[in-house]
C-alpha cells in the first residue's frame, strides 16, 4: 500500500478508537490554531487570546471558550478593543481568572490598535507591553512564528517511534528514534512530505500525540488492545517470534 494511504488509514483508526473511547482530541491544542479563514493579523490577535486564556486553564475550557469566542463575536483587536469585560467573560468557560484575563484581552487589544495599528508586534520588548503576557508567553508566541516559517514536519521522539513502529517511515532503525539530530533528518523529512502537507501537521499530529501517550508508549506499548494490531508490523513480528519461541518450549 502506498505510504500516503497508509498513513490516512492508520489516522482514521486513531480518530475513531479516540472518539470510541471518548478522548477528546479537539481539546489538545487545537485552541491555539486560529481560524485561518481570516486575515493574517486577526489569526494572530486569537492566538494571543488563547495563550493569555491558556495560562492556569485546562486545555479543554479554553478549548470550549475559544469555540464559543469564535461562534459569537467577531474575535478581532478591533471588535475586542470595544468591549467590556462582563460582556467578554460571558463566553468564557470554566476558565481560571475569566474576569482578570477579560480585563487584560480587551487591554491588549487596545494596545494592539492604538499603538501598533492592529497588528501583532514580534519583538520581545514590543510583546511585553502586551497586558497579561510574560515571559513564558511571549516564548509561546514566537515559537509560533518560528514554526510558521518552517517547512518542517515538527517530530518529537514518541511520534518518531510510532511511525517508525507501523513502518510509515520504512527502512530505518527503531532506535534512531532516540537521537534528537533524527527529528530533522532531511531524509525522513524529504519522505514524509512526499504526502504529509508540513502546515496540515500541526493539526494532525495531535490525535496521534494523544493515542502515542495512550497506546503505543515508548515502554511497553499496549498492542494487545491496539486497533492498529492487525497492521502493525512490529506487533506482527512481535508475536510471531512470542509464537517461536513459545513453539521451541514445547518442543522441549
Ligand atoms: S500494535 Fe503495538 S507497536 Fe503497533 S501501533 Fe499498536 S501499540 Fe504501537
Amino acid at each position: 500500500m502506498k505510504s500516503q494511504y497508509k498513513f490516512l488509514s492508520y489516522y482514521n483508526t486513531i480518530r475513531y478508537f479516540l472518539k470510541d473511547k471518548g478522548i477528546q482530541f479537539n481539546a489538545a491544542g487545537t485552541h491555539l490554531l486560529a481560524d485561518t479563514s481570516r486575515k493574517q493579523h486577526v489569526q494572530d490577535f486569537q492566538f494571543i487570546v488563547a495563550i493569555i486564556l491558556n495560562q492556569q486553564s485546562r486545555n479543554y475550557n479554553v478549548e470550549k471558550s475559544m469555540k464559543n469566542l469564535k461562534q459569537n463575536i467577531h474575535l478581532d483587536a478591533y471588535n475586542v478593543s470595544k468591549m467590556d469585560m462582563k460582556t467578554f467573560a460571558k463566553y468564557l468557560d470554566g476558565i481560571t481568572y475569566g474576569g482578570k484575563k477579560s480585563d487584560q484581552i480587551i487591554q491588549t487589544a487596545q494596545i494592539l490598535i492604538n499603538e501598533f495599528n492592529g497588528q501583532v508586534p514580534t519583538d520581545p520588548k514590543e510583546l511585553k507591553k502586551l497586558k497579561g503576557f510574560g515571559k513564558n508567553s511571549i516564548e509561546l508566541y514566537l515559537k509560533r512564528e518560528e514554526n510558521k516559517q518552517s517547512k518542517h514536519i515538527t517530530l518529537t521522539p514518541k511520534t518518531l517511534l510510532f511511525l517508525l513502529r507501523t513502518q510509515i517511515i520504512a527502512g530505518q532503525e527503531i532506535s534512531i528514534y532516540k537521537d534528537q539530530a533524527q527529528l530533522t533528518n532531511p531524509e525522513i523529512q524529504n519522505y514524509l512530505q512526499t504526502f504529509i502537507d508540513p502546515i496540515l501537521w500541526k493539526t494532525l499530529h495531535i490525535p496521534i500525540d494523544l493515542f502515542v501517550d495512550e497506546v503505543c508508549q515508548e515502554e511497553n506499548p499496549k498492542c494487545q488492545e491496539c486497533p492498529l494490531r492487525d497492521k502493525c508490523p512490529t506487533f506482527q513480528v512481535n508475536s510471531m517470534s512470542s509464537q517461536d519461541s513459545s513453539d521451541l518450549f514445547s518442543e522441549s
